[in-house]
């Protein structure tokens, strides 16, 4: 029997191998991106310091996998225009 409100549980990254806790894709899954989203609507560099934190424990709880992978993971599926704000 599921747990109250068991179908609301967020989509949380798992350590070591940051997968999503409720769906198993690799974080941020689809619902988290969009969570994240919304939650940093009006703060995109919160949104990535938020996300940097998360990539540096990446690297250090995966120290065999390429950078390269972890930085698209983390951060691959953020819109241009918080990547690369215009001046
Ligand atoms: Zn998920």
């Amino acid at each position: 029997m599921l747990r109250p409100f068991a179908r609301f549980r967020a989509h949380m990254p798992t350590r070591p191998r940051y997968l999503c806790s409720r769906c198993g894709a690799r974080w941020p899954c689809a619902p988290a991106r969009l969570r994240l989203l919304t939650r940093y609507r009006d703060d995109p560099a919160g949104l990535l310091l938020h996300l940097g934190a998360y990539f540096y424990a990446a690297l250090v709880d995966q120290p065999r996998t390429p950078p390269a992978d972890l930085t698209r993971q983390m951060f691959g599926w953020v819109p241009d225009e918080i990547m690369h704000p215009d001046p």
